[in-house]
């Protein structure tokens, strides 16, 4: 039986994809939502109802989130980029691992936990890739695509935005080739069809497009 307060984990993953899908300016559809939690169309427009029903999104025009979906979202968000937190820094799990235990730890963490964590972590503002945590005192930061970059810029990565953490393999290359927010590089060569090279960390490293045009640094 459900305690009062605490949901359906089917309804905290739905409200932190569209949280997500929103914090990318990725357009709210149900295509979406589907692709990024693969699942069936059905499904997604199935549990969109569900979820209106419990007043925690609206679907009139595109699909948003209610304020009260927006505090669930809010809050497993903040699970999720802690918890990533936790296990790079404490337990030194790689990004690709952390990312994935993150979205199961994300549903089981209490408040009570989550402020030992936070805590214990000395207050983090964003997870290991960049991304905000939600109600931490993060500041944004002027940060712009790497794509946007010249040959010469040299750079400072900021952020690895959430799209990129769920695509197949590339945080495992990232975190190999030391394109993690903080480290700094430099552009060598820009190829015709947009493949940037960078030099970081003593690394010469290929960055195709479409990673290129969604990581954000600071130049
Ligand atoms: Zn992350």
């Amino acid at each position: 039986m459900a305690v009062p307060g605490e949901h359906h984990p089917a309804f905290e993953e739905y409200c932190e994809c569209i949280f997500e899908l929103a914090e990318d300016d990725m357009e709210l559809i149900q295509a979406r939502i589907a692709d990024r939690l693969q699942v069936s169309r059905p499904a997604v427009s199935e549990m969109i109802r569900r979820m209106e029903h419990e007043g925690l999104v609206t679907n009139s025009e595109g699909i948003s989130l209610t304020a009260k979906g927006a505090e669930l979202a809010e809050r497993v968000v903040r699970r999720h980029r802690l918890a990533e937190c936790f296990l790079t820094d404490v337990l030194k799990l790689s990004w690709a691992e952390a990312h994935h235990e993150a979205g199961r730890w994300e549903h089981v963490i209490s408040e009570s936990v989550e402020q030992a964590m936070t805590r214990l972590l000395g207050n983090p503002t964003t997870c290991p890739h960049g991304n905000p945590i939600p109600g931490s005192a993060y500041q944004e930061t002027d940060a712009t695509p790497l794509a946007g970059c010249a040959i010469g810029t040299t750079f400072t990565v900021r952020r690895i935005p959430e799209e990129l953490e769920f695509t197949p393999g590339l945080l495992e290359f990232l975190e190999s080739s030391s394109i993690q927010p903080g480290h700094s590089g430099i552009i060598t060569a820009v190829s015709p069809d947009g493949t940037l090279t960078l030099e970081i960390d003593g690394n010469h490293v290929g960055v195709g497009s479409f990673a290129s045009e969604r990581i954000l640094v600071s130049a």
